[in-house]
């Protein structure tokens, strides 16, 4: 069926795909404490009491697909991702309704693009009704994990190359799994602008390289440059381009986007950067409220010159995480700057409520973007 070197996979997409065995926890953990945890969950300390996990082998393909207890995973010491990180995932939320339903901000866009980052990785592709079903049945079986107000569930889908093997080659096993955390909202009493530090020593992403995929590894070769972002008194760190050092790409981990005086909005181009469901959902609701949004490469020097002139008048960072984040403030070895006074401003604002009224149900969805759980 498949080859043990060489980049091909067993042919997934005819086959008969594996159903979810379910085994609720047996012991999962008791209401009261639970209610406990979800009052102030913060980001990614929280866990759910179930996980998804698929498995892949040449033999055998997907097989054995399970929703159960949330348990470590044994991994043999020589397990390939733990030598050369062949590791990729997705990151997505589940919201809970005002009628108690729960919503899917657009889970096939995720499970396309985890399809993508399979490919690049040299990864076996992950079908995407299989994402979608592991999303869904751990957040069916751990619904009463996902906070009321402005929270969310936060699902971490993600692929592992399990074979137990030192030689460099694409493994020729995986397991795939999704795992759940409770999140509160990322902003007590509305986003609070954040400070960015331009990296002048690191680069995120080369032409050729993996800058558009989920991998780990990424996450990994920009923790040196959060570090020092965090040195210089900043909350996040812009990555220039690898080539002229000079072209915004974007942050660790969230695109940005430029607001200007006449009106439009400027987002980097696609090609290095990583392609988010966020920003291409800000794009597709501003261009339908008339906005023009270029996609186009944008300088340093012109980022600076314009929020000096007042021709930009917000700057904003996005992702699944925090929805949208002003950016009130850079700074960088050759100087600071703040835009818009250092606060959040309309542009931002507005098009936050949009994405987070769509993403709860309380606004109309004409995009087909939300996938209710039944
Ligand atoms: C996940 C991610 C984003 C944001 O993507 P969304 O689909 O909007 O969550 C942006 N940049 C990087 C590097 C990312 O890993």
């Amino acid at each position: 069926m498949g080859m043990t070197s060489g980049v091909s996979f067993a042919k997934i997409d005819g086959e008969a795909l594996p159903t979810f065995a379910i085994q609720p926890a047996p012991h999962p953990t008791p209401e009261k404490e639970r209610v406990a945890r979800l009052v102030d969950p913060g980001f990614g300390r929280i866990f759910t009491d179930h996980m998804a996990i698929v498995r892949y082998s040449h033999a055998n393909g997907w097989h054995n697909a399970r929703v159960e207890s949330r348990a470590n995973f044994p991994l043999d010491p020589a397990t390939a991702v733990l030598h050369y990180a062949q590791e990729i995932f997705e990151g997505l939320k589940a919201y809970k309704r005002d009628d108690g339903g729960v919503n899917l901000f657009r889970p096939d866009a995720n499970a396309r693009r985890f399809r993508n980052s399979a490919d690049r990785m040299a990864m076996a592709p992950v079908p995407e009704s299989v994402f979608i079903e592991a999303v869904e049945q751990l957040v069916r079986i751990d619904r009463a994990w996902i906070p009321g107000g402005e929270g969310s569930l936060y699902l971490r889908p993600f692929m592992i190359a399990s074979e137990i093997f030192l030689g460099v080659k694409p493994s020729a096993e995986y397991i795939f799994a999704v795992i759940a955390s409770p999140v509160g909202s990322y902003f007590k009493g509305g986003p609070a602008p954040v400070s960015i530090w331009m990296s002048e020593n690191y680069t995120r992403a080369a032409v050729g390289g993996t800058g558009a995929v989920k991998c780990g590894g990424n996450y990994a070769a920009s923790l040196r440059a959060q570090a020092e972002a965090i040195d210089h008194g900043c909350d996040q760190v812009v990555f220039l381009d690898a080539i002229e050092r000079r072209y915004i790409e974007e942050l660790g981990g969230m695109n940005v986007f430029f607001a200007f005086d006449d009106g439009s909005l400027a987002t980097p181009p696609l090609g290095t950067i990583l392609p988010g469901i966020t920003r291409d959902s800000i794009i597709t609701l501003a261009r339908e409220a008339g906005t023009v949004v270029r996609e186009e490469p944008y300088t340093i020097e012109q980022w600076r010159a314009d929020a000096a002139s007042g021709r930009l008048k917000e700057a904003f960072a996005c992702g699944t995480a925090a929805v949208i984040s002003p950016i009130g403030k850079v700074r960088s070895a050759s100087g600071d700057f703040t835009i818009n006074g250092g606060n959040a401003g309309p542009v931002a604002m507005g098009l936050r409520k949009q994405l987070v009224d769509i993403q709860y149900g309380r606004a109309a969805d004409s995009h087909g973007w939300i996938r209710q759980v039944p």
